[in-house]
């Protein structure tokens, strides 16, 4: 694969975003994505795919503005084009589906190509044929279709020269797929059963093809007008004709994934968030990367250097999270040195993400208690450590500056000599758009919060405006809290905690997440919705 990290790679990459599933971006449009410096992108680019992009790059909205419905004129968005590759940046044109499938890419490239600026063609996959896909209709198929056609239902009628002529076009291919505007769908209808296509031919609507609010009506090319008048279908949609839609009914496939249809928001740090959005659409889900915290080095790195200097002199390393597990790593190969200088020094770690992180750096825990909890670790150090009393133990606790002492505790309370290591800090992610996610709360288009850790939550608190205005929406979603630590977070707040897994994990709670789910996704009833609210906490006690 060409990198545009490359010398002679193009100034601007027009590039497909796909129809709505983040899941469907090409290897290269990533790739751009985490090279550019400006991406200048359409309405129908999912928020998760600019989350793919370099956290400085510069973010150029020229889709759609408010109800008012109004772009950023073409001729504005071409100039922007070029002067944002003549000041020497690498340019990112995002497009929804393919950007030659009614995109205005190819005026985009005659525009740069007349401005001698270098550029490429990154094809996307277009929503004429991934939402029929997502919808299990195939667009052509042995036995019922050898063709289709993708074709505007969306005519301008001061364009005479372009207008569609849909009698030839009723005949031309076994499939129709409609792009564009309902406005003249039942002049279409008419004019193509007019034709001599059979008003039994069956037709269906796709909104929101591939995304989880994905809706199929299936009609005929008789009934579709009055079904259509009746249901306007949301935006984006298109319409598919012909006999394979038939096939829908047999081969359904995406509606039947555990998770289909949901809407999940990921508060978690950017990194750890993007693990979790692809366990969530590998599953059917659709998520929502909303980084409510960041990851920073902590205020005392002399301390690590330190420490990393003296590891010899400890007999235990423990790691609660994989977080510290990330940050040691990344201090230990900061002070060049690698996995060799834990030396016989055994490793403890409370919870099976931890453990599968530290095997990612090529250490095999000694320890992994049973139970994801403090307690628990001691108790497996001890039945681990046989004879050797837990007064010679020297161990060493990298985690973050504002973890809790639970464990350091305990080990002092039997004797142990333990050093608490501060490896990395979290932060509240100023950057995050509340507003945002506080309308598509409000609009109710989030189904579900996971909440991984006390500040996933309290950070949301903050950058939904704060406690009052955070109420008036938080209780929309149903919440889910990892474990017990977060779960008293969220209900000290006020609101219910809908779904506790069985295990502080990910895994469990996606697990608990399909329980919910077959179980018809209904929230057992409690008190907190009709009891007075806490009072709000002052704002500085938020963050952290
Ligand atoms: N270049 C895009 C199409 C742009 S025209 C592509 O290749 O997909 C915009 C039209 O595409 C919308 O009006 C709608 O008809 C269709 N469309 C885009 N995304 C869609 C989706 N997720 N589901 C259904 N139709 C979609």
């Amino acid at each position: 694969m060409v990198s545009s990290g490359d010398k002679n790679a193009a100034v601007v990459s027009l590039v497909g975003a796909g129809p709505g599933d983040p899941g469907l971006l090409t290897l290269h449009a990533v790739d751009r994505l985490r090279n550019a410096d400006v991406i200048i992108y359409d309405h129908l680019i999912p928020p998760f795919v600019l989350e793919l992009a370099n956290a400085a790059a510069q973010r150029i909205y020229v889709g759609k503005w408010g109800a008012e419905t109004r772009a950023m004129p073409q001729e504005a968005i071409n100039d922007l084009m070029v002067v944002c590759a003549k000041s020497g940046r690498r340019v990112v044109r995002m497009k929804g589906g393919d950007p030659f499938v009614f995109g205005r890419g190819g005026e985009e490239a005659s525009h740069l190509a007349a401005h001698k600026i270098p550029f490429e063609i990154i094809p996307g996959v277009t929503s004429a044929i991934a939402a029929p896909a997502y919808a299990a209709i195939p667009v052509t198929d042995r036995r019922l279709s050898s063709s289709f056609l993708v074709v505007t239902g969306h005519e301008n009628p001061e364009r005479v020269e372009r207008r569609v002529d849909w009698g030839r076009i009723a005949n031309a291919a076994d499939t129709l797929v409609i792009l564009m505007g309902f406005q003249q769908i039942e002049s279409i209808c008419l004019a193509l059963t007019a034709a001599g296509r059979s008003p039994d031919t069956p037709a269906a609507v796709i909104s929101g093809g591939t995304g989880a609010r994905q809706v199929v009506v299936e009609a005929t090319l008789a009934t579709l007008p009055s079904i259509l008048a009746q249901h306007p279908p949301p935006a984006p949609s298109l319409c598919i004709v012909g006999d394979v839609v038939r096939l829908r009914k047999e081969i359904n496939w995406v509606e039947t994934r555990p998770l289909w249809g949901l809407r999940v928001l990921v508060p978690q740090s950017r990194d750890q968030g993007l693990v979790t959005c692809e366990k969530l659409m590998n599953l059917g889900a659709e998520p929502v990367l909303f980084p409510t915290i960041q990851l920073v080095p902590p205020a005392d790195i002399a301390a690590i250097k330190l420490a990393i200097k003296s590891l010899a002199e400890y007999n235990w390393i423990v790691f609660s999270s994989a977080n510290a597990v990330d940050w040691f790593f990344r201090w230990l190969f900061e002070c060049d040195q690698d996995t060799r200088s834990l030396g016989t020094c055994r490793v403890a770690v409370i919870g099976s993400a931890t453990a599968a992180r530290l095997r990612h750096y090529g250490v095999i825990p000694d320890v992994v208690p049973a139970q994801f909890h403090a307690e628990a670790l001691v108790d497996a150090l001890i039945a681990h450590a046989g004879p050797a009393p837990a007064s010679t133990w020297r161990v060493l606790f990298p985690r973050a500056e504002e973890g809790r002492d639970v464990l350091p505790q305990r080990l002092r309370s039997l004797g142990t000599s333990i050093d608490v290591l501060p490896v990395y800090r979290t932060v509240l992610n100023a950057a995050a758009d509340g507003r945002a996610l506080e309308a598509a709360l409000a609009a109710g288009q989030i189904d579900v919060g996971i909440f991984t850790s006390p500040s996933t939550f309290r950070n949301m608190v903050e950058l939904l405006g704060g406690c009052d205005s955070a109420r008036a929406v938080i209780d929309k979603m149903t919440l889910v809290a990892i474990g017990e630590t977060t779960a008293s977070e969220v209900r000290k707040f006020g609101s219910r905690v809908d779904i506790l897994p069985a295990e502080s994990s990910i895994d469990s709670v996606l697990d608990a997440l399909k329980s919910w789910v077959s179980a018809g996704r209904t929230n057992a009833a409690t008190d907190v919705g009709t009891s007075p609210k806490p009072k709000c906490p002052p704002n500085d006690t938020l963050v952290g």
